[in-house]
């Protein structure tokens, strides 16, 4: 089947220079949309079709949706980076369009060609260039692909039709006021993920299904759950939304891949990086046991938290039903830091890209 091409369509009526600006001077995250979106269709028998860019719109959905009945959605988030010279570009674009593709298949939905899938993100990004933020800061434009099932009908089964769309928001620093750490409940009861479940899958219902603790966190008086693995409840997993590193020393830990951790860009990316920097960057099992020994025995110097909205976050505080500690005095460790600020100046252009990671855009 052919790759379906994009048709340009754009809108007549974008906000204007003042509008946008006004925005971008304090976007914060996820709440304001440029002025448009990719949609691409897929019908059984025909594959991908339709392509278009068009004015960002309300999608007109009938109430008997597939999607929002059983939940057949994935998605995907990434940023474009303004650089110093003014151009812009993603990173590492095609390591979301092939988690994007392992994505559908676990939730029994057709796999958009990686091309198509950078097409779509870099004819977005090209139309709305004046919305990703200029130069300096960690400023960015988050990219959201993301696909439903649209058959219409309450049957259970694959749906024979989806839509995929590519919508972008403006997103600000996101330690405004300098890097701050995270308090993390550690949930010894709920879980996010079960072995044989969805949670290598990138898909809202593993959201859904962290929510509750989430609240319970929140009540706890912590920023973020942290998960343990579901059948022995003692392996540490990742937060909601983002993984984890155990720093000791010059020895760099992220829990190992299980099937129920997600396989993060920024994760994968960190283990590179940190070598680069001299680091040993491997990936072990972690048990909470050990977490909360090794940080009382001093050998285990900082944690941190990473994803592509935060980049990298810092755990200060750690709770559990019984026990309580901190991580590098509760400050952002210097390691925390170094990394991050190593894999943020690749991303906004000012560090040779190495490894190739981005994706400059035409
Ligand atoms: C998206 C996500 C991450 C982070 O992945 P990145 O590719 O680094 O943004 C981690 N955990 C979960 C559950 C996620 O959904």
């Amino acid at each position: 089947m052919t790759t379906p091409t994009i048709e340009l369509k754009p809108s007549a009526h974008p906000l204007s220079d003042s509008e946008r600006e006004a925005i971008l001077a304090n976007p914060g995250f996820g709440r304001h949309f440029t002025d448009h979106m990719v949609t691409i269709k897929w019908t059984e028998g025909r594959g991908w079709h339709d392509g278009q860019l068009v004015p960002y719109a309300p999608i007109p959905l009938d109430p008997a949706t597939h999607v929002l009945h059983y939940a057949q959605e994935i998605f995907e988030g990434l940023k474009a980076y303004r650089r110093p010279d003014g151009s812009v570009a993603t990173f590492r674009p095609e390591k979301n369009a092939e988690r994007f593709q392992r994505s559908a298949r676990r939730l029994a939905m057709p796999e958009l060609p990686v091309e198509t899938f950078l097409e779509a993100c870099d004819a977005l990004v090209g139309q709305d260039k004046a919305w990703v933020p200029a130069h300096g800061g960690e400023e960015s434009l988050y990219l959201r692909p993301f696909m439903i099932a649209t058959e219409v009908g309450l049957g259970v089964k694959p749906a024979n039709e989806y839509l995929f769309l590519v919508i972008a928001s403006p997103a600000g620093a996101y330690f405004p006021g300098g890097v701050k750490p995270v308090s993390i409940w550690v949930s010894e009861d709920r879980v996010r993920a079960v072995p044989g479940g969805m949670g290598d899958a990138k898909t809202g219902g593993n959201y859904a299904a962290s929510l509750l603790a989430q609240a319970e966190a929140a009540a706890a008086g912590c920023d973020q759950v942290c998960y343990l693995d579901a059948v022995e409840h003692t392996w540490v997993e990742e937060l909601g939304g983002m993984n984890l590193y155990f720093v000791y020393g010059d020895r760099i830990v992220t829990p190992a891949l299980t099937g129920s951790i997600l396989e993060g860009v920024t994760r994968d990316s960190l283990l590179s990086v940190a070598r680069d920097l001299g680091y040993e960057a491997v990936e072990e099992r972690v048990s909470l046991e050990q977490w909360q020994r090794d940080t009382e025995n001093g050998t285990l110097t900082e944690v941190f938290a990473c994803g592509t909205a935060a980049v990298i976050t810092p755990v200060g505080t750690v709770k559990r039903a019984g026990g309580e500690w901190r991580q590098s005095g509760g400050e952002p460790g210097e390691v925390t830091l170094r990394l991050r600020r190593a894999l943020l100046d690749i991303q906004r252009g000012t560090a040779e890209d190495k490894h190739g990671w981005m994706h400059p855009l035409g």
